[in-house]
């Protein structure tokens, strides 16, 4: 079991509030993912989850019990950070056995868990190796072997996957999915990357400075962002956020949409334009117009899409694609 709930946690390092107040439920089997930009407080929060660092107020209960004081090796959770902290003299098998050595386990019920969790990673023709003779992602894997022989009620990873070059995060990415669904574990993932969000999570919570900005699913924090912060930080290309006259005329005081929801013409439309840079990607196009009126838009077309610097297109937003927000920047329903 691996439910967790965070009820009014903060924490304040010295005099400096850096998680001002969240409350979270986390559904045993969840994968939730923490999102953000750097600095947000991420790993702060991923830490006194498990219990690397004191909450300075609130509690933590996991399955239901009060863990807010306990010790971390008490609390049943296995995290997997960004460096991977193997052990460079020691074989796989001996790292992924540490653990369990620990804890003093028998040395054949520890063959069979590191063999196991070998197998689920596809580790067993590497485990006589040191790290040093491993791939990036064999190294993560390992650190991941690691958390696995533990057994925990829940992973909490952070940034596992910055180290590694683009390719190998997103076969990283699948290998977590896999291994969730395999697992059915609840497992808290921190990352900056929306992408690695979007494509991740069952629940996404959207940090920033602390602060919760909306806890969702990935296609309702796409569909129907909360506020200006949400709607500019998931999705790529970024939402146009427009302000001013052109958003009055809609009744709000900032409109987002979508450059994937932009129609786009050569002859007719509602806003006029001239292209500036156009990114050909072969599978759409991206293009960064100048609007009249409006300001810079980016609209995303999909295939190939013949325009060049300079030239003349009109846009027009769909009007039920278009997000409206008030001078808060919530989202006006
Ligand atoms: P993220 O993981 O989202 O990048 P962190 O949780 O690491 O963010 O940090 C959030 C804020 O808390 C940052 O401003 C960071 O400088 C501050 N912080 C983190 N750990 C400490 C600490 N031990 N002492 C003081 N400030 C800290
Ligand atoms: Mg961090």
């Amino acid at each position: 079991m691996g439910a967790i709930t965070l009820q009014k946690v903060t924490k304040t390092f010295s005099n400096v509030t850096v998680i001002p107040g969240v409350d979270l439920e986390i559904a045993d089997g969840e994968f939730v993912v923490f999102v953000g930009p750097s600095g947000c407080g991420k790993s702060t929060l991923l830490r006194l989850i498990a219990g690397l660092e004191d909450v300075t107020s609130g509690s933590i209960l996991i399955d239901g019990k009060d863990a807010t004081g306990m010790p971390p090796a008490k609390r049943g959770l296995a995290m997997v950070f960004q460096s991977y902290a193997l052990y460079p003299h020691m074989s796989v098998y001996k790292n992924i056995a540490f653990p369990l050595k620990m804890a003093g386990i028998d040395e054949a019920a520890i063959k069979q868990k590191v063999e196991a969790a070998a197998a689920t990673l596809n580790l067993t023709n590497y485990l006589d190796r040191r790290p040093g003779q491993l791939s990036g992602g064999q190294r993560q894997r390992v650190a991941i072997g690691r958390a696995i022989v533990r057994e925990p009620s829940a992973f909490l990873f952070d940034e596992p996957l910055s180290n590694l070059d683009a390719a190998l995060r997103v076969n990283m990415r699948l290998e977590i999915s896999e291994l969730h669904q395999s697992l059915e574990t609840t497992m808290i993932y921190v990352t900056h990357d929306q992408v690695e969000a979007m494509t991740m999570a069952d629940k996404i919570v959207v940090l920033h400075d602390g602060y919760v900005e909306q806890v969702g699913s990935p296609l309702e924090l796409y569909r129907n962002p909360a506020n200006v912060f949400v709607a500019g930080f998931i999705g790529s290309p970024k939402m146009n956020l427009i302000e001013g006259a052109a958003a009055g005329r809609y009744g709000a005081a900032t409109i987002g949409v979508r450059p994937e929801h932009i129609a786009l013409s050569k002859e007719s439309g509602e806003w006029a334009g001239v292209v500036g840079v156009a990114e050909h990607l072969g599978s759409d196009t991206f293009l960064h117009i100048q609007a009249e009126g409006i300001g810079p838009v980016t609209a995303r077309v999909s295939g190939e899409f013949g325009v060049r610097h300079g030239d003349r297109v009109w846009l027009t937003p769909p009007a039920d694609r278009i997000h409206r927000f008030d001078r808060e920047g919530k989202a006006i329903q």
